[in-house]
């Protein structure tokens, strides 16, 4: 019996495990690892604070998301030997594979930032990138009636790298409808030049703010957090005050990449950036947040290269040469409050455009322009999460990026 091994049983994992049960024939067995069985519809963890969400519908069993037909095993993964292919656990258990696929993502690492967990953290200082963290932001807020909120992020890549431009719009929108909003500044601090890392999305969202009064403060890359202070401190000695700080802090791969000799110099796994095969062990492929492919990490771009990389395996395995079958594509919805959001759609080769989407000319949801039916899709995606795309299901949209009926 041959063995395909998947560690992580997150959006990436799930849906290529789920995909290639369906897929391989009686001779494969699928396996996935993960350290615990909490699978997070981690989108809600945005609107959870302004109760939008409720927990209870952000957390799934993992067994329960997972064909009956793949194998879960719970633990925590130490160790990858390639010489003989085996996934060590760190209660001693050990797995071999015939394929792995790497699918472990990232995490926030407050502790990488000076002073971030100390005074302050989880009452004036918080991060909204771990239930708990967005639960007590939820907490904090119950109370708000106005002062001065810094929403930043630390450093790039992030996962969801428009969540924390969606969380200052989603706290406008908050003191608008509490009637503090004039008792409220709301500034936006980043490492970047302007809103966002793409040009045209930044001068286009850049623009929502400046009408929704945020102001943004650009080039500030944060050395030190005081939050019993209420200050958070940049590298050029520029200092942010704040009553209430909502942060995004570094987000870090898994160590075990690195350690297994598959990462570059951040720890994020080197793969060909078309294939998603490892760039120093054939048998070993990456998919979703842990990979260095250089589009958005985000559960819209995992599903996509699930597809993508469903059928680079199929190849793999029949030893046909590996088809370039991911583009880069990603699709992030962003809330901008007010009952409305922005759509972007975007792969290596374009950049966010204009247009109507996912039918050309028709939609409903329209691209880098604000409309109600954007925030009703965001909305609506959860279902469609837990439902069709984690099972494994067609995706209602071209897994490959079409500039049909988009313009820049
Ligand atoms: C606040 C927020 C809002 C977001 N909003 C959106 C959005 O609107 N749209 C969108 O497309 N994306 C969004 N995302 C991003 C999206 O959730 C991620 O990009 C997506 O989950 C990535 O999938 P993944 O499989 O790579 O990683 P994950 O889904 O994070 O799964 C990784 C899995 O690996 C397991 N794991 C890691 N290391 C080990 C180990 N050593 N041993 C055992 N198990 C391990 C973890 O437990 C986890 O289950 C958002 C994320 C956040 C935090």
């Amino acid at each position: 019996m041959k063995h395909l091994v998947v560690l992580g049983g997150g959006t990436g994992g799930t849906v290529i495990a789920n995909r290639m049960c369906a897929r391989l024939g009686a001779d494969w067995r699928v396996t996935v690892i993960d350290r615990d069985d909490q699978h997070i519809y981690q989108p809600g963890l945005l609107l959870l604070p302004f109760g939008v969400n409720h927990e209870r519908e952000l957390v799934r069993s993992r067994r329960r998301t997972l064909d009956r037909a793949v194998r879960l095993e719970l633990g925590e993964v130490r160790a990858l030997d390639r010489a003989t292919r085996t996934v060590h656990l760190a209660d001693g258990r050990s797995v071999g594979w015939d394929v792995l696929v790497v699918a472990t993502g990232c995490q926030p690492a407050p502790g990488e930032t000076a002073g971030l967990t100390d005074g302050g953290w989880g009452v004036t200082t918080h991060e909204f990138y771990t239930l708990a963290g967005s639960m007590r932001l939820r907490d904090a807020l119950r109370g708000f009636r106005g002062g001065r909120v810094v929403v930043n992020f630390v450093d790039l890549p992030i996962k969801c790298p428009v969540a924390p431009l969606e969380m200052a719009f989603l706290l406008e929108a908050m003191a608008t409808e509490r009637g503090v909003r004039a008792a409220t500044e709301i500034v936006y601090a980043t490492p970047l030049e302007g809103a966002f890392s793409k040009p045209i999305a930044s001068r286009v969202l850049g623009d929502v703010m400046a009408a929704r009064g945020i102001s943004v403060v650009p080039d500030f890359s944060v050395s030190e957090v005081d939050g019993a202070g209420g200050a958070i401190r940049a590298f050029d000695g520029r200092s942010v005050p704040f009553d209430l700080l909502v942060t995004v802090p570094v987000n870090s791969p898994d160590p075990l990449v690195a350690a297994a000799g598959l990462g570059d110099a951040g720890g994020w796994m080197r793969v060909d950036r078309h294939t998603l095969q490892s760039l120093v062990d054939p048998t070993i492929f990456g998919i979703g947040d842990t990979t260095d492919v250089p589009t958005s990490k985000a559960g819209a771009a995992a599903h996509y290269q699930a597809e993508a990389l469903a059928t680079v395996l199929e190849h793999y395995l029949a030893d046909q040469p590996l088809p370039p079958a991911y583009d880069g594509h990603a699709t992030c919805f962003v809330e901008t409050g007010h009952g409305r959001a922005m759509l972007l759609d975007f792969d290596y080769a374009h950049e966010p455009a204009t247009g109507r989407y996912p039918l050309p000319g028709v939609g409903p949801f329209t691209l880098l322009e604000e409309s109600a039916a954007n925030h009703w899709g965001k909305l609506a995606f959860k279902w469609m999460y837990w439902n069709g795309l984690l099972p494994g299901g067609e995706l209602p949209m071209e897994s490959r990026y079409s500039s049909l009926g988009k313009w820049s």
